[in-house]
């Protein structure tokens, strides 16, 4: 039986990981939940899967959570610095860490600490600190596994291939909902629109960086940490049906990729499985049916973000966790109608002109410099 922590169980990638686990009670326990405010969805989460610990980091929702769960024997903690204590606990050994953005940093690095097994669907860690989470992680034994499909594939694709050295990497991209859109019709675009995105359903977050291509970018950096490569082996690609979720290419010549219908529950299932494959009643993709595969290159003048993020790999140092911290900033004010879709990727490149570079940051360096560029950011979301 492997005993999960769910960190993000009421979001997207923690209910579908919760769809899994339900599926699965001989493979799987639920040892924590953790979510930020939901507290309606995580109490009824917390009597379903009676965890040993659940946590909700909004403290104004502790009372509500602790009161509906008082009649049971789980433990019931409140507040930012729980969740870290949570992760350091040796209730459970794998840890879903599907907390969105930053706030998912320090607990992530406790459960590396603690040597645990790490599901990582919060690519935003690994763009923020990736080598310390490497060093970490070194030190300590914990391996990481990747949720993200893109890095799942990857993975996938590596089993087997351990002393083949890896060519390059192509990451598959959608292109979201505005493949092919000019600024012209970008500077008009508003959240609704933004948030329909033709193949996946996702957070809120997460599905505007699909339609800015952040989320590629964030995924180049996020793959560098995760397979240990230069940022010359990868590459994207604009394939809009995403069923290929990435490709190996070896020195051969050799291409692998792996396939699918999307659907997160897979990723997410072989990341808890790992090594083992085990069955499920998923829609299957049929050839037969399929239409034509397409790709094609990326725009990276009318999506800067890939771009900005290219630069960012490239140079390293503090520039990821600088660019990551604008990105936070700029989604959220564009989710909350402040500012206009473009204005997005010129927050982003502001702060990585004007934030100061730090080549070999310490963590408090990243601590600091998140904090520096979501100031920065936030200054000009007021103008
Ligand atoms: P979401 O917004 O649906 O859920 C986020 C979860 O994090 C919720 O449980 C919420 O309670 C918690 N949370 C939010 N703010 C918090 C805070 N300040 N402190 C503690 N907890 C907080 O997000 P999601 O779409 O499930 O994405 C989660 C992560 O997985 C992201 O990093 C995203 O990039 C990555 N990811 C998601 C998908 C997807 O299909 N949704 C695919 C690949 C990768
Ligand atoms: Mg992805």
């Amino acid at each position: 039986m492997k005993r999960i922590g769910v960190f993000g169980s009421t979001g997207s990638i923690g209910t579908q990981a919760l769809e899994v686990i339900r599926a699965n009670p001989e493979l799987f326990s639920v040892e924590v939940l953790t979510a930020h405010s939901q507290d309606e969805l995580l109490i009824k989460q917390a009597l379903e899967f009676d965890p040993n610990v659940v946590v909700v980091s909004d403290e104004t929702k502790y009372e509500a959570v602790k009161k509906a769960l008082s009649g049971t024997s789980i433990k019931v903690f409140g507040g930012e610095a729980a969740l870290e204590e949570a992760a350091a606990m040796d209730t459970y050994d794998i840890m879903l860490a599907a907390i969105v953005g930053y706030a998912g940093l320090k607990p992530t690095l406790q459960a590396i600490e603690h040597g645990k097994v790490i599901a990582l669907a919060n690519k935003e860690t690994l763009v923020v600190a990736g080598d310390i989470m490497v060093q970490k992680a070194r030190a300590s034994g914990a391996a990481m596994i990747p949720v993200d499909s893109e890095h799942s594939a990857i993975f996938q694709c590596l089993v087997g291939e351990m002393r083949n050295p890896i060519d390059k990497i192509i990451l598959t991209a959608s292109g979201g909902p505005f493949r092919g859109k000019k600024p012209n019709f970008l500077v008009n675009v508003k959240k609704d629109h933004a948030l329909q995105h033709p193949n996946w359903t996702m957070g809120a977050k997460i599905t505007i960086d699909s339609a800015t291509l952040m989320n590629k970018g964030l995924e180049m950096i996020e793959a560098k940490w995760l397979f240990g490569l230069r940022a010359d082996q990868i590459e994207v690609v604009i394939h809009p049906q995403s069923i290929i979720h990435s490709m190996v290419q070896f020195q051969d010549g050799s291409i692998k990729a792996q396939m699918g219908l999307p659907d997160m529950k897979l990723p997410i299932q072989y990341a808890l499985s790992f090594p083992q494959r085990i069955p499920n009643n998923f829609t299957r993709f049929d050839f037969k049916k399929a239409n034509t595969l397409q790709f094609e290159e990326p725009d990276l003048r009318t999506f800067r973000n890939l771009a900005l993020a290219t630069e960012a790999l490239h140079k390293g140092g503090n520039l990821p966790c600088i660019m990551n911290a604008a990105n936070e900033i700029a989604v959220w004010a564009f989710l909350h109608n402040r500012i206009g879709f473009l204005d997005m990727m010129a927050i982003v490149e502001k702060a990585m002109e004007k934030v100061t570079f730090i080549e070999k940051p310490t963590l408090e360096d990243y601590f600091e410099s998140d904090a520096v560029a979501r100031e920065f950011a936030a200054e000009m979301v007021k103008l």
